[in-house]
């Protein structure tokens, strides 16, 4: 009894959360039966969860600045640059995993190739998409003309001229090496597409993080009098984390609205049965890395039980789940990461905001299964060199990709452009986007959280170094 009760105790935030995901559902089919709501009441009735995420994306920006100025300031400058590289390794090796993985697969099941585009309804709309160069803006983009104006400016493409795609040379022979790079280079320059680089609800994110990892070194090195702006940051660092607590509350209630409201909403359930085996390819392909690959690898390296520690994440991932969002998601994961599965603070404030900005699994392995669908749809088939320029678009997509809903949907446009698809075809998935959607984000924001545990682990001896050699205790300096 002793023991159900402390569980309970533990565990009463993400039990309540879980019913209400079950009792949102159930809601809203009942209302979606029996009623028959206008729109203005269908926006009424997801009021109390459109609240949840105001105060989630609310925290966003302090939360980022405050934990990365104090997360690396705690560190120092050889240590933090050694921890990034590892955090950066590690987020390139598993997007690539999953991008292989899900090649592999939709080459295997071959979802597209019984089926041809016509036959699936297209949404009626047809993105929005300006041209941008992909790289060159996301480097601009690390660098924010205005700190101030960096928190609240909207995305602008600052590209000034476009190359109109064209198809690929088509090769009917086994191409060599050489031409493989060839098609691969010419195609690569021929990226034509809008990406939203690192920008979050208005937020420079991606600026934020260049700007807050060279602040937090420069104070860490300044000593004495660097200590009066550290102790500011912790203080806020510690004020919102405790806003997170208060919002976390709020949750179950926020959650049940917005998922009764969203099944609601959607008009259209009979496309899910067309595109059955399309989602199958995606889902089979995010459950086997999220299940098998990323724990095997959390396992090699930390040798503790990696379900385990997903279950720590819970909470997060249900979030993750519900609101299709890592950026929004990210005070929860701080929370979980910090709280259940005990990783070192010093980690969690460098890493996790990172990961939530360019780390994306999940979206990677989608892109790359999308666009080989979009493919087989149109009747094409695909050359190696055509597969490695989807394999090395898709993790730039996925790195490009905001932590918010649909993003990776408008960056897919990149991986369809560079191998002579129409962008106008990303309009064949949407339909179905806002269901994978939510998994791929639950996958995005599990994959950072395995990074920070790994590597934690593997500073594990600088850590302590720090902890021995310092005369402030680094993880909690006050
Ligand atoms: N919604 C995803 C995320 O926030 C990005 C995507 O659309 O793939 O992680």
């Amino acid at each position: 009894r002793c023991h159900v009760k402390s569980f309970l105790k533990r565990n009463w935030l993400l039990i309540a959360t879980v019913a209400s995901v079950i009792l949102g559902i159930g809601l809203g089919v009942l209302v979606r039966e029996h009623t028959s709501l206008s729109n203005l009441h269908k926006q009424y009735f997801g009021f109390p969860g459109e609240v949840l995420m105001r105060m989630l994306k609310l925290v966003i920006l302090p939360l980022i600045v405050s934990s990365m100025i104090t997360g690396v300031a705690a560190l120092d400058s050889e240590v933090s640059g050694r921890i990034g590289l590892r955090a950066v390794f590690y987020y390139f090796t598993t997007t690539i995993i999953a991008v292989v993985l899900g090649i592999l697969l939709v080459t295997t099941i071959k979802p597209g190739v019984s089926q041809d585009a016509d036959h699936i309804d297209r949404a009626g709309i047809t993105p929005n998409v300006t041209t941008v160069d992909t790289l060159l803006d996301l480097v601009r983009n690390m660098f924010p003309e205005n700190i101030v104006q960096a928190c609240f400016q909207q995305y602008k493409t600052q590209r000034k001229e476009l190359t109109p795609p064209q198809a690929p040379p088509a090769t009917t022979t086994f191409p060599s090496l050489p031409t493989i790079m060839a098609t691969v280079a010419q195609n690569l320059t021929q990226i034509d597409y809008k990406i939203e680089g690192g920008y979050t609800n208005g937020i420079n994110v991606l600026g934020l993080i260049v700007f807050c990892v060279v602040f937090g070194l420069v104070i860490g090195k300044m000593g004495e009098r660097g200590r009066i702006l550290l102790e500011f940051f912790d203080a806020l660092n510690e004020a919102t984390m405790r806003l997170v607590q208060i919002i976390m509350c709020y949750m179950p209630v926020g959650i049940l609205f917005l998922i009764a409201a969203k099944i609601i909403e959607v008009d259209n359930w009979e496309i899910f049965r067309k595109m059955g085996l399309y989602m199958v390819t995606v889902l089979s392909g995010l459950a086997i890395h999220s299940m098998v690959f990323l724990p095997l690898i959390y396992f090699v390296f930390v040798r503790k039980n990696p379900y385990t520690f997903a279950l720590g994440m819970a909470q997060a991932l249900v979030t993750a789940l519900m609101i299709a969002s890592s950026s929004a998601t990210l005070p929860i994961t701080f929370r979980c990461a910090e709280e259940n599965n005990r990783i070192d603070k010093r980690i969690t404030r460098f890493v996790l905001p990172v990961g939530a900005t360019i780390n994306m699994d999940g979206t990677a392995l989608y892109e790359a299964v999308a666009a080989i669908f979009i493919a087989q749809l149109n009747n094409m088939q695909l050359d190696v060199g055509q597969i490695v320029t989807i394999s090395i678009t898709a993790t730039v997509a996925s790195i490009g990709a905001a932590g918010v809903p649909n993003a990776g949907l408008v960056t897919m446009v990149i991986v369809l452009t560079a191998v002579g698809l129409p962008a106008s075809d990303v309009t064949l998935i949407v339909a179905v986007d806002w269901l994978i959607d939510r998994f791929r984000t639950m996958i995005n924001v599990l994959g950072d959280a395995y990074g920070a545990g790994i590597v934690e682990k593997l500073s594990r001896r600088e850590l302590e170094r720090m902890d021995v050699t310092s005369d402030v205790d680094v993880a909690n300096p006050f």
